[in-house]
């Protein structure tokens, strides 16, 4: 495959249109990349006289250890802690903290594609709620908004709010750490702006009981219809999410945030893995809702004894 000069497809001074349609790239070589065992195409430019190869336009250009990838977003999306991880794959635990950032680089950028590939005003029903967790301590919690397109059950969108200490914990977080903001609101509004192009007039719009979800809803979607669900209590097997009594009018988001808590090593209740960063879980939950939109929900629609769209 001929490939476009790097260097002068950026320099517009050049006028990468004026090359010569044939021979202004040309092959030159290859070499042997001992990290995936592979021999790479080089080529140059007959203009500027810069090399490259097909390296260079990969995602995964420059990096030492580019077959650690592939395990390790598996292992984001399987409940592996990242220090498990990096036991079974005998690699330093900041490798895996680097790749975490790598891949939700990639899948931050394909999750932003794929709401450009919805059709605007498309969607006519949607669910939205929050899930708690915590960074570093159960002092420091974290709220994690997720809204969702309720027939095709594809995470639209997400955010993670700093959030106040409830209950008990209350009193003790403000004296060990201060007074802790509550960014939900603006994070909401912030959200809830971003996808207000991909909602139908008059759609539908679930959510619990919250006091403030139906200004923040009559304010981004004025011509919807809100529905409100009173809370339930959480089935002991459903990572809390999963609610008892019968059927429930939320199941979308609450079915998702169980798989988030069954998928995601850091949410899992009770555990010893925590984040310790809020730009972490952000990059993990990227990780897992590309996995999520792109895998699981396609799975979901095939037919019995068919997965990933392959016959078993
Ligand atoms: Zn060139």
């Amino acid at each position: 495959m001929k490939r476009e000069c790097p260097r002068c497809k950026k320099n517009n001074s050049l006028g990468v249109d004026h090359h010569p349609k044939v021979g202004h790239v040309v092959r030159c070589g290859h070499y042997y990349r001992t990290s995936d065992r592979k021999w790479v195409q080089r080529y140059r430019c007959r203009i500027c006289r810069k090399d490259f190869s097909q390296a260079t336009f990969s995602p995964a250009f420059r990096q030492k250890k580019r077959l650690l990838n592939k395990p390790i977003e598996q292992g984001l999306i399987s409940l592996v802690s990242q220090r498990q991880m990096s036991r079974n794959l005998r690699c330093h635990r900041t490798t895996v903290a680097r790749k975490l950032r790598h891949l939700a680089g990639l899948a931050r950028s394909n999750n932003e594609r794929r709401l450009t590939q919805i059709g605007q005003g498309s969607i006519g029903a949607v669910q939205f709620d929050e899930l708690e967790t915590f960074e570093h301590t159960k002092l420091k919690p974290l709220s994690v908004l997720a809204v969702l397109d309720k027939s095709q059950r594809e995470v639209l969108g997400f955010t993670i709010s700093r959030i106040p200490a409830r209950g008990r914990l209350a009193k003790v977080s403000v004296v060990k750490y201060g007074p802790r903001k509550d960014e939900r609101k603006v994070d909401r509004n912030y959200l809830f702006e971003k996808i207000k192009i991909l909602i139908s007039d008059g759609a539908v719009i679930e959510s619990d009981e919250n006091p403030h979800y139906p200004a923040a809803v009559k304010s981004s979607f004025p011509s919807s219809t809100h529905r409100t669900y009173k809370g339930r209590r959480g089935y002991y097997a459903g990572h809390g999410e999963l609610k008892v009594g019968g059927f429930d009018p939320l199941f979308v988001v609450n079915h998702t945030f169980a798989m988030f808590r069954a998928s995601v090593s850091r949410l899992i209740r009770k555990t010893w893995c925590t984040t310790k960063k809020i730009e972490a879980l952000s990059d993990h939950l990227q990780v897992y809702i590309q996995y999520h939109n792109k895998v699981v929900i396609q799975r979901c629609r095939q037919p019995c004894g068919v997965v990933g769209g392959t016959p078993t």
